[in-house]
């Protein structure tokens, strides 16, 4: 396996290194043949002109048998000498007189026409191949006759030793090939190894290369990603041991949860507030078992939203108010705090106020009937002008800790509401019927101007509470208008009810706090017209109670529109009076 490189490299090199000593040695040998053949040939012309020049020389003083005799024995070839006719007047390899004539031979042909003729075939006489080359004389011509065999013989020796040649150099190119592919193949093998370790997470692998080839340039970019990997995740385990050490030194719990619902991960805080044993991995139903925990974990699992809850459960005598928000895993985390004495202080603070109004109220009344009494009695104008001021004074007094005492009583959800199915038109009806006189006495009307066929799950009582704050407040502010209109609309699952005034509006600035205790957008104004500033306040918590929503949008010089929610009783007849039974 690991050597699989090594060895496809190798045969690969293998066959590079054959290929070209086999194509290398093939080039050669055929080009050094065609120079040896052609060399013998010039060889064979530069004999045979020479055999030529000395027949001619010395015909006559020497016997031609003699002459071809020498000449064959120095040319180490067969010589032969014929006349004009072609007759054979000697050969140095066969009997002249038993030779036929050779005046048909291609070479004697040649060579009669005055040039160098030359051919290669079989011999008739000695009945071996050879390479004839024949030149004219004065009487005739002279041929050198060279056997094949013997330049074969020589070819072959020589292809002998360009075969030896190519065969050692085909070795020590193997040689070479077996080092380089060795050396390849170790880097390569260096390289998964490393690559490896780092699949493995072991990031502190290097990889040391240097050098310039392709193979040193990747290796050192992968050193240099792995260092800057090891860096990265060095810093990212930081960062993870800084927010656990701060989510551990909270005082609020926090418990992430995988979208399996299994304990991903949580802080210390969170260990006192499990049921059992608290472990990464167990289920959260193991760990918690408050209802409320898993329903809004259910909840923001599937919904994707981020969502708040009161958790009364938890731990016996506590209240918490939890956070949840998804996570980008799917998951969920919980944030968990203590809100016990905040609610303790909370609800002592609303003892206080509904106390401290609950005893003002039998001395104010008093207060109001006396000054009524001696009203009617005094006949002194200056002393009625001042009763008069004592008795608004006391009035105004009555209404503040009236309103308090109301604020109170829907904020602690002291008044338990008592939620029933009832049809939308009938609370318009009757919010119309019950202020239409006080509208009239102010010169306004009251319409009704939409009513759907719907029914909502509330507390008449309360709506109608609702309806007299917000009809009221019309009545207050836009007070030399013609009319107010009421009504109800279809909100996605709820039913929006809405009291609409064409008065002077109000500033945007003012809208986001409208509904804060106390909050007024004119002081004088609110209280000339007998405002406590709590009329709002206790508007949104007797829609709160109803699971419902208040707001109010306004435009200057043209009126403003205050709307309230409350649930559909079809669609969420349950989710209703669930919340409206825990208020
Ligand atoms: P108040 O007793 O002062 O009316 P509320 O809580 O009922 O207290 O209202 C708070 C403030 O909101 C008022 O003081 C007034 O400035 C403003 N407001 C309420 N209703 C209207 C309205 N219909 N038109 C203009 N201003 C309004």
């Amino acid at each position: 396996m690991r050597k699989r490189i090594f060895l496809k490299l190798l045969f690969l090199i293998v066959v590079v290194v054959g290929v070209s000593t086999a194509a290398l040695d093939l080039l050669v040998r055929r080009s050094w043949e065609a120079s040896l053949l052609s060399q013998l040939h010039q060889g064979l012309q530069d004999k045979v002109q020479m055999f030529a020049a000395r027949a001619d020389r010395e015909a006559g003083t020497i016997p031609f048998q003699q002459l071809v005799s020498e000449i064959g024995k120095a040319a180490r070839a067969r010589a032969t000498i014929i006349d004009r006719s072609g007759k054979v007047l000697a050969d140095s390899e066969a009997q002249a007189e038993a030779m036929e004539n050779h005046a048909t031979r291609p070479e004697f042909i040649a060579a009669f026409s005055g040039k160098t003729g030359s051919d290669t075939r079989t011999s008739h006489t000695l009945g071996i191949q050879f390479s004839y080359v024949a030149a004219p004389t004065s009487f005739g011509a002279v041929r050198l006759a060279y056997p094949l065999s013997s330049i074969r013989a020589d070819v072959r020796k020589v292809e002998k030793e360009l075969l030896e040649a190519s065969g050692i150099a085909f070795l020590a190119g193997l040689l070479v090939a077996l080092i380089g592919a060795e050396s390849i193949s170790r880097r390569l093998r260096r390289m998964v190894v490393f690559a490896q370790e780092i699949a493995d997470g072991k990031l502190s692998a290097r990889l040391p290369e240097s050098g310039s080839d392709e193979i040193a340039v990747l290796a050192m970019s992968l050193d240099k990603t792995a260092r800057q990997l090891e860096k990265n995740f060095q810093n990212l385990e930081g960062s993870r041991q800084q927010l656990e050490t701060l989510l551990n030194s909270m005082h609020d719990a926090v418990v992430a949860i995988s979208p399996k619902q299994d304990i991903a991960w949580f802080n210390g805080a969170m260990n006192p507030l499990a049921a059992g044993r608290i472990a990464v991995g167990i289920p959260l139903i193991r760990a918690v078992r408050d209802p409320d925990l898993l329903q809004v974990v259910a909840e923001v699992l599937e919904k994707r939203i981020v969502k708040s809850a009161t958790l009364y459960s938890v731990s016996p005598g506590r209240i918490f108010g939890m956070t949840s928000a998804p996570l980008p895993d799917g998951g969920v985390v919980c944030v968990l705090r203590d809100s016990t004495e905040i609610a303790r202080v909370e609800r002592t603070r609303r003892d206080f106020i509904a106390n401290v109004s609950h005893e003002l109220r039998t001395p104010l009344t008093s207060l109001l009937g006396y000054t009524e009494t001696l009203m009617d009695e005094s006949a002194d104008s200056k002393a009625r002008e001042f009763l008069e001021i004592i008795r608004r004074n006391a009035q105004r007094m009555s209404r503040l800790t009236e309103d308090l005492l109301t604020l109170a009583r829907v904020e602690s959800g002291e008044d338990r509401l008592q939620p029933a199915a009832v049809s939308a038109n009938e609370l318009l009806r009757d919010a119309q019927t019950s202020f239409s006189e006080l509208a009239k006495a102010k010169g306004l009307t009251i319409e009704i101007s939409q009513t759907p066929d719907a029914m909502v799950f509330a507390d008449r009582d309360a709506i109608h509470q609702v309806f007299a704050n917000l009809i009221d407040n019309a009545l207050k502010y836009a007070s030399g208008t013609k009319k107010i209109e009421i009504g109800a609309t279809d909100r996605f699952g709820s039913l929006e009810f809405y009291v609409r005034d064409f008065g002077q509006g109000i500033p945007s600035e003012h809208l986001p706090r409208l509904f804060e205790r106390f909050y007024r957008v004119d002081k004088a104004r609110s209280r000339e017209a007998g405002g406590t500033g709590l009329g709002l306040a206790i508007v949104k918590h007797i829609v709160l109670n109803h699971g419902g929503q208040a707001g109010v949008t306004s435009e200057l010089g043209h009126g403003s529109v205050f709307w309230f929610r409350i649930p559909l009783a079809v669609v969420d007849l349950e989710i209703a009076e669930a919340t409206a039974n825990r208020k």
